[in-house]
This record gives structure tokens, sequence and C-alpha cells, in this order.
């Protein structure tokens, strides 16, 4: 797609809506912007746009449309598609809209504006005494508005759902500057479409997100976190049924990391240990939380006791502390740093039915070392909802270029798999720019028309986000 043109008469029109701290040229101030974290998406931008209230944002895509003016809406810029970085539209931050306007315990809501960041929504739920259960390793970035746009995920899917599950409500500007008042905070609306739910991962295509009214729930004093050493991804499967048996519906997070992703870890991340006595091929992190104090503790040591009865499972390890219970995150939370310094690495984030990932791993696993031999294999993330992230290192001692050359066909093998066990090529990030016409080989026709159509009814001139779905 070409670069935009954006007419210099048509720049000062769109300073002059937000005055002088409401804009930014400076190539020093826009830098961190137009790269994104994994430093494979870099853009450029005519202006960037600091708007501090939903009627300047409205503004501002009100004019957009009349000008039919490109805009790349962004939040924290911790999205891994490359969505939130422009290629020569408007960049739209809502980094100045960071205010909480209310936690009410009765309704169990926090509204909140969208660039407050989820560590902020967290502690200010905190301060209520109550749980904003979303969890991801980027919290202390990305924002309300990025994780409503992308329907992010993250570690307590299994107990709360994703951010779909979340929302009761969204204000929003449309794409031709209209607001969007629908900051509700009801369980029950059956009053027709529901357009906080067309907001929601719609990646910024259907409007600008500004604030939103989140479910709330209770703070859980008792919570066990153990490791588990398994001898592969099925036995991972077998144990997840048994623990959500075991927990009574306790059951917080269940994620899977492979002997290359925990191996990357010890050698590339600081503070990282052995987590058990002896390494193993698959290890496990379980998380149990509950109201009743030590319930969580005795199911599990419930759970793993048998488990090793069984055979199901070679070792396990309870964090006996706090600290030692974030040592054990932090492996986990650690796996997409620890790979960076072995160089390029074919990124998926696929999700396949729970009862399908063992085979998924195995055959793609197998696919991609047939293709591309020597490549090592990091598959690790939230299988207790069926999402895997399988990421495929170039082989050691190799140059990064040819391995980032076949990245394309390595992924096309990888989602045919995934798509053949009735599975997604996006689990949790989106199709951004990297992946939308990647999607368009999987999508049925009618589906993809349907989303043309809404698209172009709200967005006749394609203004908000260009580049990103269909
Ligand atoms: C270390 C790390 C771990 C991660 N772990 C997870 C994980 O476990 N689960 C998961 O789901 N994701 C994960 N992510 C991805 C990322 O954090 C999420 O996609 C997050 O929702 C992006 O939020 P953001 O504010 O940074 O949005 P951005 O990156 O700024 O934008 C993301 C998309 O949303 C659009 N957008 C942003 N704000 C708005 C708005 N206000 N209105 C309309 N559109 C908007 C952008 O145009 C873009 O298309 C991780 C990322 C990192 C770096």
């Amino acid at each position: 797609m070409t670069q935009p043109d954006i007419a210099p008469e048509i720049i000062a029109r769109l300073k002059a809506l937000v005055g002088e701290e409401g804009w930014s040229q400076d190539p020093e101030r826009l830098a961190p912007k137009l790269v994104e974290w994994r430093d494979r998406w870099s853009g450029t931008t005519p202006l960037l746009l600091l708007p501090k209230t939903v009627e300047e944002v409205s503004a501002i895509v009100r004019l957009c449309a009349a000008t039919r003016t490109p805009i790349t809406p962004q939040g924290g810029n911790t999205g891994l598609v490359g969505g939130q970085i422009p290629q020569g539209e408007v960049l739209l931050s809502l980094e100045k809209m960071r205010a909480v306007r209310e936690v009410n315990v009765e309704d169990d809501v926090i509204v909140a504006e969208a660039g407050v960041t989820l560590a902020a929504a967290h502690d200010a739920a905190l301060e209520a005494d109550r749980i904003f259960p979303l969890s991801l390793a980027s919290e202390g970035t990305c924002t309300i508005g990025g994780l409503i746009s992308t329907n992010a995920g993250g570690t307590a899917v299994l107990r709360y759902g994703t951010m779909r599950a979340l929302v009761l409500g969204v204000e929003a500007v449309l794409p031709n500057g209209e607001i969007h008042h629908g900051l509700k905070r009801l369980r029950k609306d059956n009053t027709g479409y529901d357009l906080k739910q067309l907001l929601i991962g719609a990646e910024g295509t259907l409007g600008v997100v500004t604030a939103a009214s989140l479910k709330l729930f209770p703070r859980l004093i008792d919570r066990t976190v153990a490791l588990a050493a398994v001898a592969s991804p099925k036995a991972a499967i077998t144990l997840l049924g048994r623990a959500k048996d075991a927990s009574g519906g306790a059951l917080e997070a269940f994620e899977l990391m492979s002997r290359q992703g925990v191996d990357f870890a010890l050698k590339n991340l600081p503070g990282i240990r052995e987590p058990l006595a002896a390494p193993s091929p698959w290890t496990v992190l379980i998380e149990m939380a509950g109201a009743e104090p030590g319930a969580t503790g005795a199911a599990m040591e419930r759970l793993l006791a048998r488990a090793l009865e069984d055979g199901l499972i070679q070792d396990a390890a309870v964090a006996q502390s706090e600290t030692q219970a974030k040592d054990f995150w932090a492996l986990r939370e650690g796996q997409s740093a620890a790979q960076k310094p072995e160089g390029a690495a074919w990124k998926h984030d696929v999700a396949t039915p729970v009862s399908r990932i063992a085979d998924f791993i195995e055959e793609a696993s197998a696919a991609v070392k047939a293709f591309a031999p020597g490549v090592r294999v990091v598959a690790f993330g939230h299988v207790g909802d069926g999402n895997i992230h399988f990421d495929v290192v170039k082989p050691e001692g190799r140059e990064d270029a040819p391995h980032a050359a076949i990245r394309d066909q390595g992924a096309r093998i990888v989602h045919d798999i995934a798509m053949k066990m009735g599975g997604s090529i996006s689990a949790e990030h989106g199709l951004g720019a990297m992946k939308s016409q990647e999607a368009l080989r999987y999508k049925a026709p009618a589906d993809v028309a349907a989303m043309r159509a809404i698209r172009a009814a709200l967005d006749p001139n394609r203004i908000l986000n260009p580049r990103v779905l269909f």
C-alpha cells in the first residue's frame, strides 16, 4: 500500500483542534511510537496527535472523515502484529486520556479511559478490594483501549475469559466523528446489536475507544502456584483435566513451557534458575485461587501427589512464598524475551481445541523441522484455553536473514496445521498488518463479505487503520 499524502493545510487544522500541548512532530518524541517491541515493524507519520478528551478525539476524527485523512490509533504500543504502527497516517495516541473515572463496588465496575495502563487498572481495583483479572506480561505498558481493540487474552482466560467477557460498556468515537456514549454497567441488555462487541477486537478499524466500563471481581486471598514436570503435551492436557476437577472451579492459570524455552530463559535471562530438581522435557505452571485460606494449597497438593503416584508427572514444586511464586511466573513470562538474543524467529499465536493441542505441537514441530532443519522450536502458552505460542527460532550459529526470508512459508505450514485441527491463526494478538492477508486464505468468503460490509457502512472512506483487517 502506498503511503498517504496529507496536505499541510490539513495538518495545520488538526493541530489547531488540540492546541500546542496536543500534538508533536518532534522526531525524538515520535521515535518510540514508530517501532514495536520486536523491532519487526517501523513506520512514519506526519503528525502525532495527543487528545485529552473524547470531544477532542471526536473533532479530530470528524475532520479526518471530511478530508479523507487516514488515522492509526495507538495505545501502549505493545501490540505484536504491527497494527499500531503508522505507515504515513496521522498517529492518534490515547496516552493523555489516563483517568480512572470511577470504581463502584456495588456495581463491581471500573470506568477507565483508554490510555489507562492495565497495571494502573489493577491498582485502582485493588484499592477498592477488588480485582480486574486480565493478566499479561505487558501490563505495565498496554492500555485499556489497546486491550479492547485486540480483545486481549493472557493468563487468566481459563477462569475469567478474554477482554470480550470483561467489558460492560465502551465509549468510542465512530469513524464519522460521532460519539458512542456506551459506558453502561449492565450485566443484561438485550436491545439489539451489541455495538461494544463490534468494537472489541476491531483493531481500531470501527472506532477509537476512549473509555470503558469493566467488570471487577472479588479479591481472592488464597493463592497457590506450582510447577510440574511432564513428559509430553499430551500428559499436560490430561493433568489439565484433573486440575479442573481437583480445584472445584479455582483453577486460574494452566501454562505450558517446552524444554527449549526453559533453556533459553536459563541462558539469556538474569535471575532464572532451573525450576525443578532435574531438567524436564515440558514444564507446566498451575495457579489456583480461592476465598478460603489453605483450600487451594490442599487441592494442589492432592492433585500433584496423585499425579506423581500415577506417573503422570515426574516432579513438582509448590511455591512456598510470594517471591517463589513470582519466580515461577518470571520463567513463564520470560519465554518471549529469552528468545530475543537467539536471533530471528517465526512467531505464531495459534489456538486449537484443547483436545488437539498435543497433536498440533507434535505435527507442527515435525513439519517445521523437516522444512528448515536445525530450527529450534519454543512452544509455550495458555494451553488451558487452547492457545499456544509456537515460535521457531533460527538454527544455532546461522545468520538471521535466511531464516527471516522463509518466515512466510514457515507460517503457512504452521497455520495450515492449526486450521486443519479446527483452530485459529490468531488466538489473542489480532491480525494487524502482519496477518490480515494471511487470514483471507482461511476465512469463509461469506464471513469476509459480512465484515467488509460492516466496515464500509461505518467507515465508507476507510480512514481508520486502513492497513488492518479486510
Ligand atoms: C511481553 C508481551 C507480552 C504479551 N502478552 C500478551 C498476552 O498474554 N495476551 C495478549 O492478548 N496479548 C499479549 N501481548 C500483546 C499486547 O500487549 C496486547 O495486544 C495489548 O492488548 C495491546 O495493547 P496496547 O495498548 O499496547 O495497544 P497498541 O499496541 O498500541 O495497539 C494494538 C492495536 O489496537 C489499536 N488500538 C490501540 N488503542 C486503541 C484505541 N484506543 N482505540 C482503537 N484502537 C486502538 C491499534 O491501532 C492496534 O491495531 C503481549 C505483548 C508483549 C510485548
